[in-house]
């Protein structure tokens, strides 16, 4: 773990590290490919299973693909370019390990993006009865019984036609014909826009935004309970590249998306209307049965003339991470909030990037700790396993972490527990109502023991220490 993390510094071999955004998601391939990051794929490959079934080998490790020979389209496929803290930091110009912070900063001093009156992504125009999702778009079907193929990386911008608001989240869609798709939405801020508009009798209008580099696709999972709805998320994303996202009107609606994305199918959520989604594999490895969703029909399609369809196969560490990173820069700011002395929020990928937190920090107060404890709790409402450590435990090393629990933890005295609370659906131990109990364990050292027991053994030169020096054969 460590090891791992270490290994994504700057000091790669390699061109210099970039410390500028990339501003597209062919930039981000570019840099991706001279960093040995990405890989073509040239064998013809099925987009029912085939391309899933890749991908999701290569994102154990592998390098972020780009297929090139899909079978019965003419688009290429590319998946994993956001699988790894090392391709982020790639393409957002910064160290791996400084992508939390620099998000952090990001979400603190937002650039608005600017309206321009064209872009690449208006390369080809389809309007009305010229549009086919499913035959002009490679859309892959991904598990085994998943209902049919999934637009699983699909961005939603939607905009308030009477106050102008923006949001953009992500939404799965299932494609059941040319423009006819399930778009499914939990109560959050496109749900209040939708609901809104229903009321009204109207259809609510959107655009789905494909092919996008990560500054884009982390806007976009930034969770609503820390940026309120009329927060614009692409303001997140100008922030992180530096520079104000460009965006053009839809054709069919006054809805804004990217100027340089591959492909944006615009439409609209119909009002009153319900229809059969699913079954489809969820980030948890389970299935979601079949149920009624809301209905999504497609008005236009644009793209670039060679556009680049961005896949995302569910549970991989790719879709784990655009979900689940920006929890840590917006943990470590609500819990520092409480406690000041936080230093670093790792929000696990084995807890799914979502459930359990490692807090390290430097206790400048009795009690910081425990208060540690429950401002992650209120931090972030999926979150259902808290480790506290000292500053001095490196929270990405999984190992250093379970050492402070061995040899600080008393169950007895260090565990925190707060049963009762809302839980996430997708964790099947939920009782009835769907609560769920809450767990903090305290590793730290009592405050204020700074006895010689605590001190960490060295040997003097092992750091500095290059092994080869004296292994020579
Ligand atoms: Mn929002």
């Amino acid at each position: 773990m460590t090891l791992a993390h270490e290994g994504q510094s700057a000091a790669a071999p390699g061109p210099p590290w970039p410390d500028t955004a990339a501003a597209t998601l062919r930039e981000q391939l570019d840099r991706l490919e001279a960093f040995g990051q990405l890989q073509h794929v040239d064998v013809v490959t099925d987009p029912r299973f085939e391309v899933a079934a890749v991908a999701q080998r290569a994102s154990r490790g592998g390098p972020a693909l780009r297929f090139r020979q899909i079978k019965g389209h003419q688009l290429d496929v590319v998946l994993g370019t956001d699988a790894t803290r090392e391709r982020i930091g790639l393409t957002l110009g910064v160290p791996p390990s400084e992508v939390a912070s620099r998000y952090l900063e990001a979400l603190t001093s937002p650039i608005a993006p600017v309206v321009q009156a064209s872009g690449p992504v208006k390369e080809v125009v389809r309007i009305g009865d010229d549009v086919d999702v499913l035959s002009e778009l490679p859309v892959l079907t991904h598990f085994e019984h998943d209902g049919g193929p999934y637009i699983t990386s699909g961005i939603v911008v939607a905009e308030d036609p009477e106050t102008g608001v923006r949001n953009v989240s992500y939404h799965r869609m299932q494609v059941c014909g040319p423009t006819d798709l399930r778009i499914v939405i939990v109560p959050r801020h496109l749900h209040a826009m939708q609901q809104k508009a229903e009321e009204r009798g109207e259809a609510l209008p959107v655009a789905v935004v494909l092919g996008v580099d990560s500054a884009v696709r982390l806007a976009a999972g930034t969770s609503g309970s820390v940026i309120p709805l009329g927060f614009d998320e692409l303001a997140i994303a100008g922030a992180l590249k530096g520079r104000p996202e460009q965006m053009v009107r839809c054709e069919t609606s006054d809805v804004h998306v990217p100027a340089n994305a591959e492909i944006v199918i615009e439409g609209e959520i119909l009002p009153g209307v319900r229809a059969d989604e699913g079954p489809f594999a969820e980030f948890a490895g389970t299935y979601k049965p079949v149920a009624k969703k809301h209905v999504f029909r497609a008005t236009a399609m644009t793209r670039r003339k060679d556009a680049i369809y961005q896949g995302l196969v569910t549970g991989t560490s790719e879709q784990l991470l655009l979900m689940g990173l920006p929890n840590e820069p917006v943990m470590t700011k609500a819990i520092r909030g409480v406690v000041p002395g936080v230093r670093d929020v790792h929000v696990t990928s084995g807890g799914l990037h979502k459930f359990h937190a490692i807090v390290s920090l430097e206790q400048r107060h009795a009690g910081d700790s425990k208060d540690a404890i429950i401002a992650a709790f209120a931090s972030h409402r999926d979150v259902k396993l808290v480790t506290v450590v000292d500053h001095d435990v490196d929270p990405y090393d999984l190992d250093d972490v379970e050492r402070a629990v061995a040899i600080n933890f008393q169950a007895a005295r260090d565990l925190v527990l707060v049963d009762g609370g809302k839980g996430n659906p997708v964790d099947h131990s939920l009782r009835a109502g769907g609560t769920t109990s809450r767990m903090g364990i305290d590793a730290t050292r009592s405050f204020g023991d700074s006895s010689q027991r605590h001190v960490r053994a060295v040997i003097p030169g092992a750091s500095e220490i290059s092994l080869a020096h004296y292994l020579d054969d």
